[in-house]
């Protein structure tokens, strides 16, 4: 593990203000947000109609717990959810943020086995998955700067993805990585075989790899095969972001368990999901929400962050964002693919509205960032990788913004 590098201080700009998809700084400077603050502002800055729905929902009741009671806008959202997500899903565990959400899916998956005769604790895992920053959560990973002293709460095996960039989407990759996850679903192992698999559809902090077409729909076939539950980590995917509601939808695959965060209520509160399948929430959950300490924490459900969850549902619905950001995400990828080429480009890839820019190495990356941000565009990145990832309400005009700002900035670096 690594040990702590101090943190110099700076000074960073303060963001003071937003609207559409737009901030602004204390200065007044204002950018393109295409990072959408971490994946949160999926409908924007400002949205009126969440907005209106958290303050009402405030002055009717802020908040009660879900131990002994539930309340409308806890029920209504889990409700809600298993209608996007279709059938089996029907018992929503409410927690904080999304690694609350892994942890509770991951335990959740534990728990369960004893109750079918047989102990299961192992997880199989991608190396360069990201599932967040509890220790469990971390250990789940094997990017390097994930290491730590809490390691391995639970037994883990971490598949490395065979290779990267356009390689990994070919039929080939496919094959490769598939058998490398059957490998490490069937090896022998003193902790014997797996309570489940936990992925991302498509890796965030790993670097915008878009996993090869067909891969999901593989892995839950093995999963019904070996027993191992599916758990897919949307946090980052879910909620029209790929250009589907759930990045699992375009493969119609069924998770055993989803998890979801991020973008869930716009960001306007913290709020996280893990929705589990009701044949196996039978044996934990009598009712569609899971509340209690088991689980869950004293601010789960929380019923501003649900109620804005339901307006940003109807947002996202009412204003055709799943579609927009398909269509602008498949533009967004065709004029980043013209625009940022050069030898210090190594691969440009994306689904929906996560379009990725690979640079040779993740110093160019950062010089990358930082041109875009002088040129007023807000950029996410991860090692090698900087994501375009903007609300998903950006247009037109936004699209050709975040292009000509990336190629220019790309010149910046170059000079
Ligand atoms: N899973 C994935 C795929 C994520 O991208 C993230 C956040 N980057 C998390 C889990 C953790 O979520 P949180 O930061 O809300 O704990």
């Amino acid at each position: 593990w690594h040990s702590w590098t101090p943190v110099r201080q700076r000074t960073r700009p303060a963001i003071v203000r937003g609207a559409g998809y737009h901030v602004w700084d204390d200065a007044g400077r204002r950018y393109l947000d295409a990072t959408s603050s971490a994946l949160n502002a999926v409908c924007g800055y400002g949205e009126s109609r969440i907005e209106a729905a958290a303050r009402t929902q405030a002055a009717q009741l802020h908040h009660f717990e879900l131990s002994r009671f539930t309340h409308r806008p806890a029920a209504a959202l889990a409700e809600r959810l298993t209608g996007l997500l279709g059938g089996p899903l029907t018992r929503t565990v409410l927690v904080n943020s999304g690694s609350e959400a892994v942890e509770a899916a991951v335990r959740i998956a534990i728990d369960l086995w004893p109750l079918r005769g047989e102990p299961r604790s192992r997880v199989v895992t991608l190396e360069r998955g990201y599932h967040g920053s509890t220790a469990l959560c971390q250990s789940l990973s094997g990017l390097p700067h994930l290491a730590n002293r809490y390691r391995d709460p639970i037994p883990v095996t971490r598949v490395p993805l065979p290779r990267e960039g356009a390689a990994l989407r070919t039929a080939d990759g496919l094959e490769r990585a598939f058998e490398l996850i059957e490998q490490a679903v069937a090896e022998p192992h003193e902790d014997g075989p797996p309570a489940a698999v936990v992925l991302e559809p498509l890796l965030n902090v790993g670097g915008g790899i878009v996993l090869p077409p067909g891969l999901l729909a593989r892995l839950r076939r093995l999963c019904d095969r070996t027993g191992a539950l599916l758990i897919l980590d949307e946090v980052f995917t879910g909620l029209g972001r790929t250009g589907a509601w759930f990045a699992s939808q375009h493969e119609d695959v069924r998770p055993d368990l989803m998890v979801l965060s991020k973008g869930l209520n716009g960001g306007y509160a913290p709020i996280g999901a893990a929705v589990a399948a009701g044949h196996l929430a039978e044996d934990f959950a009598a009712e569609p929400v899971v509340g209690g300490l088991r689980y869950g924490h004293t601010t789960s459900g929380h019923a501003i962050a649900c109620a804005a969850a339901l307006a940003t549902l109807d947002v996202i619905e009412e204003d055709g964002l799943v579609a927009r950001s398909a269509r602008h995400g498949a533009d967004l990828l065709d004029a980043l693919t013209a625009g940022a080429t050069g030898p210090l480009v190594t691969d440009v890839r994306g689904r929906g509205l996560v379009v990725t820019v690979e640079m040779a190495d993740a110093d160019l990356a950062a010089r990358l960032v930082q041109a875009a941000t002088a040129r007023r565009l807000l950029l996410r990145q991860q090692g090698r990788a900087v994501m375009a990832v903007p609300p998903l309400t950006i247009d037109e005009t936004g699209v050709r913004e975040i292009a000509e700002s990336v190629a220019g900035a790309l010149d910046d670096v170059r000079t």
